[in-house]
């Protein structure tokens, strides 16, 4: 009977105990809702006026172009780039907002990645502004057609990319293809011969906002969210990202994406009772 009543009493404390942990998981839930909601109207707020003050600073320096001083000039452009990545910054909130909350569309469409490479390549082109560095894109081979949110996996790539450009003094960047037709999935790769990453650091990189420590890294500026992002977005689309890197060995970033869009709707086999 004693053996009895011990048991019981430790059963009844293991119910109360376990009760207990399902609230606190409840507010943690909750506290976790209301963070993504403040973040996603805080964020979508900030971008009415940032656009304004762009728009503004490309208005005057368009019209006043003649009239400034070098000085007032090279102001105005400060501003600009200033606004820019205030912009950047609360777009990084604003996406990681949705992903959160499940409320990203996904938009598919079927393209090549080629075409894909080329608009990046045009988009980057003015942002290399470090002679000792190269940013190269392999062009595909035989990687097929992609079937899922074009959109997405060119975020992935830009948010590599910029890092990659951030932390990389001199050599290049280099961004490549290939298609791993066992898998269906395409391996999108941005290697750099940057500063690199120390490998206690590697598994922290892909959470929100994460930024990893040491030289070279303090005035590098960013919202620690970029990696964050590509991840989710990679598991949006039925993929997943990682890394190599040692310190001064330069990184490789890649994302496995599924050829096509695990719900595409062409592809979906309905189930009995569908
Ligand atoms: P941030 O917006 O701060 O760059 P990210 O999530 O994009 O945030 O990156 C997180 C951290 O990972 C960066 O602060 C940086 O320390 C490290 N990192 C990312 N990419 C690279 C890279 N290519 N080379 C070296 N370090 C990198």
């Amino acid at each position: 009977r004693f053996v009895n009543q011990e048991l019981e009493d430790t059963n009844r404390g293991v119910v109360a105990l376990y009760a207990e942990l399902e609230e606190k998981a409840e507010r943690l839930r909750e506290a976790n809702q209301l963070k993504t909601t403040f973040l996603s109207y805080m964020s979508h707020e900030l971008r009415t006026p940032l656009h304004s003050i762009l728009g503004l600073a490309r208005i005057l320096l368009a019209r006043l172009d003649g009239d400034l001083t070098p000085e007032q000039h090279k102001q105005l452009e400060l501003m600009q780039g200033a606004a820019g990545d205030l912009l950047g910054m609360v777009n990084d909130l604003l996406d990681l907002a949705k992903v959160e909350a499940g409320k990203t569309d996904v938009h598919v469409t079927t393209f090549a990645v080629g075409s894909m490479f080329g608009a990046l390549r045009a988009l980057f082109a003015p942002l290399v502004t470090n002679p000792d560095v190269r940013l190269v894109f392999e062009e595909p081979r035989d990687v097929p057609l992609l079937t899922t949110d074009e959109g997405k996996v060119s975020q992935i790539l830009r948010n590599f990319i910029a890092n990659a450009l951030k932390f990389t003094a001199r050599g290049e960047v280099r961004v490549s293809a290939t298609a791993d037709p066992a898998g269906g999935t395409v391996r999108f790769s941005v290697q750099d011969t940057g500063i690199g990453i120390p490998p206690a650091d590697q598994s922290r990189l892909f959470q929100d906002f994460a930024q990893v420590g040491g030289a070279g890294r303090a005035a590098a500026g960013g919202t620690g969210l970029g990696l964050s992002i590509a991840r989710k977005f990679a598991e949006l689309l039925g993929g997943r990202v990682g890394v190599q890197s040692g310190p001064n060995a330069g990184s490789l970033f890649y994302a496995d994406i599924p050829l096509v869009f695990p719900d595409t709707p062409e592809v979906h086999t309905p189930e009995p009772d569908d």
